[in-house]
């Protein structure tokens, strides 16, 4: 058995608060989320399942695939597609937007993690478009800091809803326009975009530390969009443009 599932495979009670909760000594019963129709106790179960398909299809990092095996997808989507939770497929969150395939979660964090930056562990990240706060979740396992910048009020409230039970206290989720990042939480490790713009803002790349990595989706012609991967050095800037993507446009303001 790899070892990313043996520690993921506990009983649910084991697994279900623990795996995120920081602080065990907060009082986390009062907002305790009831168990999901459809996915129910076994839901352990079902996302190792996926992490497996995720490690088949190629995700390598243990860290990753604990992440994913562990952070329970069908808490933060709308009760009529949880069934729908641990599918590899994008679905909706409201106001128009989307949370992505967990295959594109997994690629993007575990690109995030390949810098050089995150040899020693990933520091802080600045996530751009934290919809319903489920990458969020995913990258508070495998990063130090997470600083979550949303652009739409409704779900900037959805994702401090859905995170609440977790006290994840290494997570601050901040209503703002990602376009300009989050200069108070710079310089970042790495910095990650859940939506594609026709070009990377130079707020990104300044508030990006010297060894880190940027990964966001671009749109590179026809309107289609590639995940674009920027490393930062002491030399300046490397870019690799890789696999096509769908992803929602990144906006300026706030909504
Ligand atoms: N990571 C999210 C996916 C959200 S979809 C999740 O796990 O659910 C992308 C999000 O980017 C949308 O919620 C959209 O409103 C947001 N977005 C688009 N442009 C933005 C900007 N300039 N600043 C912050 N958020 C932005």
């Amino acid at each position: 058995m790899p070892g990313w599932v043996a520690r993921s495979a506990q009983p649910q009670a084991a697994i279900a608060k623990p795996v995120l909760a920081r602080s065990p000594a907060a009082p986390v019963a009062a907002r305790s989320p009831a168990p999901a129709v459809g996915v129910g106790l076994d839901s352990a179960a079902v996302r190792v399942r996926m992490a497996q398909r995720l490690e088949a299809a190629g995700i390598t990092h243990p860290g990753v695939l604990h992440a994913m095996a562990s952070v329970e997808r069908h808490r933060f989507v709308d009760s009529a597609l949880v069934n729908q939770a641990y599918e590899d497929t994008s679905l909706p969150i409201g106001l128009g937007q989307t949370i992505s395939k967990p295959s594109v979660v997994a690629r993007m964090v575990e690109l995030l993690l390949g810098s050089e930056a995150a040899r020693s562990g990933l520091g802080r990240v600045l996530e751009i478009g934290t919809g319903c706060g489920y990458q969020a979740a995913v990258l508070s396992r495998v990063a130090r800091e997470v600083y979550s910048i949303e652009r739409l009020r409704g779900l900037h409230e959805k994702a401090r809803h859905n995170l609440r039970p977790w006290r994840l206290t290494n997570v601050h989720l901040i209503l703002g326009d990602g376009m300009q990042g989050f200069v108070n939480g710079a310089p970042y490790a790495g910095i990650i975009s859940a939506a594609g713009g026709n070009s990377i803002p130079d707020a990104w790349c300044d508030q990006l530390a010297v060894g880190g990595r940027l990964v966001a989706p671009v749109v590179v012609g026809d309107g289609k969009q590639a995940l674009l991967v920027i490393d930062k050095s002491s030399h300046g800037f490397k870019q690799s443009i890789l696999e096509a993507v769908n992803f929602v446009p990144l906006k300026s303001g706030i909504a």
